[in-house]
């Protein structure tokens, strides 16, 4: 059945809200408390306590469209945007919840009766997976759901046990793809090109029963639970018919504004779609209150808006233009998230001025890039150059990797690294002026990076790069 986007979040809402689930706001992109995540990944988040039983809520069912952001940590996927039909630095994650209520029958009941009578999807054109060890999640997917056989598979706990972080709630998991046909490559999961893009992963559904450690020991939550996300915008490409998410709707919008300001009427575009994705998760982190830094979420933040800013330098872009995009994203968001409309002149000043400020060394940076490939011998991107590139031009790491995946070489991690630390030795050997000398405190009362070099903030930011 085809629905936009907004449909879609409503009808799911509405589904659950008519069996008895709290329908709830999504919550910020910064976890409240939980030092242990960098962001928001999933709709569980905000319900982490109230699964471990630390926090109760006088709801025992709930619903939600979560904005989440996979850029870091535990679940990132910043390398696959641009690459993969279906991933995004942020997304919206709808989900049902039941905390001690219905378990593994229920959550898969509601979810088959969603797809295959809601949505109008043919049974035929989905495919599922259950935890290898979990029989009875096996068992109700084939003999009470009658789902076919052929197309079940059981996966071992790479794919099929779900953990929010290294610590936390987590369990096995039931997960529903959709198969695109055959005209795309790849195989279903649990084969040997199950990479591709033609079963696309759309559900999750996780039997939350654990509470991971430190040491890796497993606890059994008081209550066995259930955690189901779904991507939007994967469902929305089911809904609608097409393959890549960057085809539905809400992204068509998005790409026709940043076409036009590159002056192109080509919308597949692979920058153009880096552009359209980034600028959701840099306008909705800089809603939530995060700033551009040299280091922690900031320093994400910052990383995501430059290699937006250099996919602009790629297409020919030659002003400040990124911020531009955040109208149009508040025209296709706003409703859904008043909270992005209401914020939207503070995002566009943040934005224009990490621009501005990137823009002073972009140029020259990628003329040194540009002379260091054509000169290049090899495949390999020297160390000191891409340390060059970072400590006095402003280019994260991952912005120089991307330019040279682009052109099919890669970085010299390795050696960026002994470049560091070369730095971070002179200046201990010369700390009694190396303290602090270029950390600014700006009129918003927060620590920014100037450009050139603040040692300890460097290795911290290493710290983050290094996965
Ligand atoms: P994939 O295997 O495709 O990377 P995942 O197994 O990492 O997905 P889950 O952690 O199970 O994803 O998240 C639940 C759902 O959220 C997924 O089934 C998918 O629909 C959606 N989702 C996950 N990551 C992304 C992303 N980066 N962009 C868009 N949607 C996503
Ligand atoms: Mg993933
Ligand atoms: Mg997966
Ligand atoms: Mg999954």
């Amino acid at each position: 059945k085809k629905m936009t986007s907004a449909e879609l979040r409503s009808a799911f809402l509405e589904f659950f809200r008519q069996r008895g689930h709290a329908v709830e706001p999504s919550s910020s992109l910064v976890p409240g408390n939980d030092p242990t995540l960098l962001f928001t990944n999933a709709g569980m988040v905000q319900f982490k306590d109230v699964f471990l039983g630390r926090d109760q809520r006088d709801f025992d069912k709930a619903t939600t469209s979560q904005r989440c952001v996979r850029a870091g940590g535990k679940h990132n996927d910043l390398e696959n945007v641009g690459y993969t039909a279906r991933h995004h630095t942020f997304f919206e994650m709808l989900g049902n919840f039941s905390f001690g209520d219905y378990f593994k029958k229920e959550a898969i009941q509601y979810g088959w009766e969603f797809l295959t009578q809601v949505l109008d999807i043919p049974p035929e054109k989905l495919w599922i997976t259950v935890f290898d060890e979990d029989a009875e999640a096996e068992s109700i997917w084939l003999n009470e759901m009658k789902v076919d056989s052929a197309r079940l598979s059981r996966i071992g706990a790479k794919d099929n046990f779900w953990s929010m972080g290294d610590v936390g709630p987590c369990g096995p998991c039931s997960e529903i793809f959709y198969d695109h046909g055959e005209h795309i490559p790849g195989g279903p999961p649990g084969s040997p090109d199950e990479d591709g893009d033609r079963y696309i992963e759309v559900w999750n559904l996780v039997f939350m029963q654990y509470d991971r450690a430190a040491d890796g020991t497993l606890t059994p939550l008081p209550k066995p639970s259930v955690d189901t996300g779904m991507g939007l915008e994967r469902i929305a490409a089911v809904s609608q018919g097409v393959h890549s998410n960057y085809e539905i709707d809400l992204f068509q919008n998005l790409l026709a504004a940043a076409a036009k300001l590159a002056n192109t009427s080509d919308l597949n575009n692979s920058s153009l779609r880096v552009i359209a994705d980034h600028i959701r998760s840099c306008a909705f982190l800089i809603t939530d209150g995060v700033m551009p830094s040299n280091e922690g979420r900031g320093y994400v933040l910052r990383r995501i808006i430059r290699r937006a800013i250099r996919h602009g330098y790629r297409l020919g872009i030659q002003d400040a233009f990124f911020y531009k995009l955040v109208a149009p994203l508040a025209d296709e968001m706003g409703e859904a998230y008043p909270e992005l409309k209401q914020a939207q002149a503070q995002v566009e000043r943040v934005l224009k001025k990490e621009e501005e400020r990137f823009a002073e060394t972009l140029e020259q940076g990628m003329k040194i890039l540009e002379t260091c490939v054509a000169k290049l011998e090899g495949s390999v991107i020297p160390g000191d150059t891409v340390f060059q590139l970072y400590d006095t031009y402003g280019f994260p790491v991952d912005l120089t990797a991307d330019f040279a995946r682009e052109n099919n070489l890669t970085v010299d991690h390795a050696g960026f690294e002994t470049a560091m630390s070369a730095q971070r030795d002179r200046a201990r050997s010369a700390s009694s002026f190396t303290a602090d000398y270029d950390q600014n405190i700006n009129h918003d009362g927060q620590t920014e990076f100037t450009g050139y070099t603040h040692l300890h903030d460097q290795a911290h930011i290493v710290g983050i790069y290094k996965k």
